[in-house]
């Protein structure tokens, strides 16, 4: 079977390759074609398509917002006709705000006691669209924290002591932004959403209005149960099925593109269904 994995980070965000060199390892993992989405930043694709060209490799172009909601929720978009100009705009007002609340990120650890400055996230980041992955890669290398996790637990995650809110989008924005650009909108990782059932399904029907098109079903911290109920919701609402493992490179080690923990296979055929939908060649 022809596989895909159509969640991936790259230096432009907060992964760890370069988008020339993750086009490279997908391919050498055998997967017929990756989108990448990064967050706030659409940076990586240029260099990234070109290279899919060189190599005889597909990729969709992609991103990745936060929307405003509790806790969390995160919405991709995809632009399979390969043209994702129109989403610039909406991205460069977004990385703005990012950058006012970074700093004050990492004055409040200071104030905790933790030695770190910007330039050392931005070392990190290396140019690229900065967030609390960077931050977090500075505390275990000075020794504060043993892993990511431990940094969002104890100092970076809502609600712990260094946690700033970023000014986002609201999810109709989010949405209505993708669509106006030519692109899908598709809920990332609804299990992030911590929600049941029938929550679930009530906030798909709002989505849906406001223009949502698809749902991550398959993911990397999915259970199988979990997966069963998105891929039912999604045939309930008409959403196309997308997934993918949320590569970050060595941000996440215990990920790897295409398969994530091990557990994930992604068929070609839900790429094939985005581009039905958008008209675009198959
Ligand atoms: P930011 O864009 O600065 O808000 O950071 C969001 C990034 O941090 C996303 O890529 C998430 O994967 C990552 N992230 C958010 N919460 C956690 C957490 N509790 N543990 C590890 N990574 C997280
Ligand atoms: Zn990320
Ligand atoms: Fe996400
Ligand atoms: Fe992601």
């Amino acid at each position: 079977m022809d596989l895909i994995d159509l969640h991936t980070h790259t230096t432009v965000s907060d992964g760890s390759m370069l988008p020339e060199d993750l086009v490279k390892y997908a391919k050498s993992k055998g997967l017929k074609a990756i989108a990448i989405t990064d967050h706030d930043t659409t940076d990586g694709l240029n260099g990234a398509l070109e290279e899919s060209k060189r190599i005889g490799f597909e990729v969709i172009p992609g991103i990745e917002i936060s929307a405003d909601f509790n806790p969390e929720m995160h919405i991709l978009g995809y632009f399979p006709n390969g043209d994702y100009v129109g989403i610039a705009g909406t991205l460069a007002d977004l990385r703005l705000k990012r950058e006012e609340r970074n700093p004050r990120i990492v004055n409040k650890l200071n104030e905790l006691g933790l030695e770190i400055t910007m330039e050392e996230v931005f070392e990190k980041s290396s140019g690229g669209v900065t967030g609390r992955p960077h931050i977090a890669k500075v505390l275990i290398e000075k020794g504060y924290v043993q892993s990511l996790e431990e940094a969002f637990d104890k100092y970076l995650a809502c609600g712990r002591p260094a946690y700033f809110k970023k000014e986002k989008l609201t999810p109709r924005q989010c949405i209505r932004e993708i669509n106006a650009a030519g692109g899908l909108p598709v809920l990332a990782h609804p299990i992030y959403l911590r929600m049941e059932y029938e929550q679930l399904d009530i906030l798909l029907e709002e989505l849906v209005k406001k223009g949502l098109k698809g749902i991550e079903a398959y993911y990397a911290d999915n259970t199988s149960r979990q997966t069963r109920m998105l891929l039912k919701l999604a045939e309930k609402h008409s959403l196309l099925v997308t997934g993918g493992s949320d590569f970050h490179g060595s941000f996440k080690p215990d990920i790897d593109i295409g398969v994530g923990r091990g557990n994930l296979h992604i068929p070609y055929d839900l790429l094939v269904n985005m581009k039905m939908q958008k008209g675009a060649s198959l």
